[in-house]
């Protein structure tokens, strides 16, 4: 690859296979040098392959942002290999396993080391490819994570459920950090009553950094706007950091004006502010550019070295990524791919065109997509309780609502995604690590948000013109499901109060859900 941005074949052609001694093979979501195989690697004798493949971008109505943040941080990231002196093989393919043959055509019986992926089949596929192309793939443990398979094993095994704060607490104690010997610092493991705090109208969350698209994104976003006009989502806004320096500028960024009030704000949602005080680091996370351990190193030492960081903060933090997103990932490794597959509630609509951004008069839903088509992000509270919530309380088959997830977040990856919306959403696994369904009527949008005052429907009602949807779906939901719920300690209280309720009443609400399903089937409310 030559230094312009151009992609091509390397510029010190490959001839010189003999001096290479290594073969290194950098996926997408592995963009890091500080990891093995790349940490140990001699530039001089270490030839990288990096592969672009059109079937992945075209496997779905992908968010143009999300192309142009993946593609436009790998060829930065050959780009920078390439001035450090390594010999790069940036291939544009129709998938991966052309790419390897290509490259195993040209470097005889190489081994071609690659970090474990995480996306299921993946590390099967390139094999195979490896394999029939005369080559061997060579698989190393990813560092990019917190904990190991086996951990995780060896925890789950034989228990009944598995529950996050267990296998978290767990984490906790090994690494010993926010440990006060065996105990946890403050006394508490779990600080998640405080953080659900309503902000005032009047509060200033702090200026989030924006990454100006230099000449190399602008040339991508050019081509992903070509290829893909139709796709969903704008560029306009593209402001994502694509380079480990960018990334490093939003980690110090997030610890040092966001962390300390990230617990107290962490569960609200307000129209005007995308992104409160959330770290937007799933983004640089997810494209390996940073790794877990030392974005938690970060924020720990930000808090041990101030006053300000209040141990909620710290806590809460630390929980999501030490906790939920290793834990997601196992559940995933553990679950495919049945889990891709679930619809234990056989709910069965078809994914309302609101999704898309069509029209619904609910500014929760609207609002929220909007945010998503001009950034391809929105917060954890939007993405479980406004998007999420919707397509449960109205029965959409929750393998729609997966693809849908896969295809319009700038951070979405199989191994996050599909847990989140197939299990701690949508309940499709029928809880395998979650004890209730995150359901909920028009009462907590309205408490945990500022959509409703501003909205045309009233989220106080549950008939009649002006009634939210969200009421009678939720009712409905309660009802349809009403034989399960009740054996759920957690949910039980709902359908008493539901059946506590005159029949005439009942009847009301769940014709007027149904209308609204039927609208929802038919592209309105
Ligand atoms: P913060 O609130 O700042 O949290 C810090 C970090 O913790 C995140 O960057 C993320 O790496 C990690 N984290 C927090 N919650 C989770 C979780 N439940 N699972 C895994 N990691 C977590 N996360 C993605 O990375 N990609 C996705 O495509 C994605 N899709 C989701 C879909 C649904 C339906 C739900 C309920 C959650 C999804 N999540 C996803 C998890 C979470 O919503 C995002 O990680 C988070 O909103 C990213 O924004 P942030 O970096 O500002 O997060």
């Amino acid at each position: 690859m030559d230094g312009s941005g151009a992609l091509g074949r390397s510029s010190r052609g490959l001839s010189d296979v003999s001096q290479r001694r290594r073969h290194v093979l950098v996926l997408g979501d592995q963009l890091n040098r500080s990891v093995e195989p790349l940490a140990s690697a001699d530039p001089a004798s270490t030839r990288v392959l990096m592969i672009e493949s059109a079937a992945l971008a075209e496997g779905l109505p992908h968010h143009k942002q999300k192309l142009v943040l993946v593609f436009s941080a790998m060829r930065h990231f050959a780009q920078e290999l390439e001035a450090d002196g390594f010999d790069v093989e940036y291939l544009k393919c129709g998938d991966f396993e052309e790419g390897i043959t290509q490259y195993l055509g040209k470097n005889e019986g190489a081994t071609l080391e690659v970090i474990r992926p995480t996306d299921w089949g993946y590390e099967e596929r390139l094999r195979k490819a490896g394999h029939g192309a005369g080559g061997t793939l060579e698989v190393v443990e990813n560092g990019l994570w917190l904990t190991s398979d086996e951990d995780f094993d060896v925890w789950a095994k034989g228990r009944k459920s598995r529950r996050l704060e267990y296998f978290y607490r767990m984490e906790r104690k090994r690494r010993g950090w926010l440990m006060d010997g065996d105990e946890p610092v403050g006394g508490e493991w779990n600080h998640d009553a405080k953080n659900r705090e309503i902000p005032d109208d009047d509060h200033v969350f702090p200026a989030v950094p924006r990454f100006e698209p230099d000449e190399l994104t602008r040339s991508v976003m050019d081509e992903i706007e070509e290829a893909f006009p139709h796709h969903f989502g704008d560029l306009d806004d593209f402001a994502w950091p694509v380079t480990r320096e960018q990334a490093l500028e939003a980690l110090d960024d997030f610890v040092t004006n966001r962390l300390p009030d990230f617990g107290p704000y962490e569960d609200a949602i307000v129209d005007d502010e995308p992104v409160l005080n959330h770290s937007l680091l799933s983004v640089p996370l997810n494209l390996g550019l940073l790794t877990a351990e030392e974005v938690c190193e970060r924020a720990l030492e930000r808090w041990r070295g101030g006053d300000d960081v209040p141990i909620q903060s710290i806590e809460g933090f630390i929980r999501q990524i030490l906790g939920w997103r290793e834990f997601m990932r196992h559940i995933y490794r553990t679950k495919m791919p049945s889990l891709r597959q679930a619809n234990g509630l056989e709910h069965d609509l078809g994914l309302p065109g609101a999704y898309w951004g069509d029209e619904t008069g609910m500014r929760c839903v609207g609002r929220t997509v909007e945010q998503l088509q001009r950034s391809g992000h929105t917060h954890h509270i939007q993405r479980l309780m406004i998007l999420g919530n919707f397509a449960l309380i109205a029965r959409v088959d929750p393998r729609e609502l997966n693809e849908w997830f896969l295809g319009c977040y700038v951070d979405a990856l199989d191994w996050v995604v599909t847990p989140n919306v197939m299990g701690m959403s949508q309940f499709a696994d029928l809880g395998s690590f979650t004890s209730k369904p995150y359901a909920a009527s028009a009462n907590y949008v309205n408490k945990m948000s500022d959509y409703c005052p501003d909205c045309r429907y009233d989220p106080k009602s549950s008939v009649g013109e002006d009634a939210c949807p969200l009421n009678s779906l939720y009712w409905a939901f309660i009802d349809h499901h009403a034989e399960r719920w009740a054996s759920n300690h957690r949910m039980a209280l709902m359908v008493r109060n539901w059946e506590r309720r005159e029949e005439e009443d009942r009847a009301e609400i769940l014709a007027k859900a149904e209308a609204v399903r039927e609208a929802l089937a038919g592209g309105g409310v």
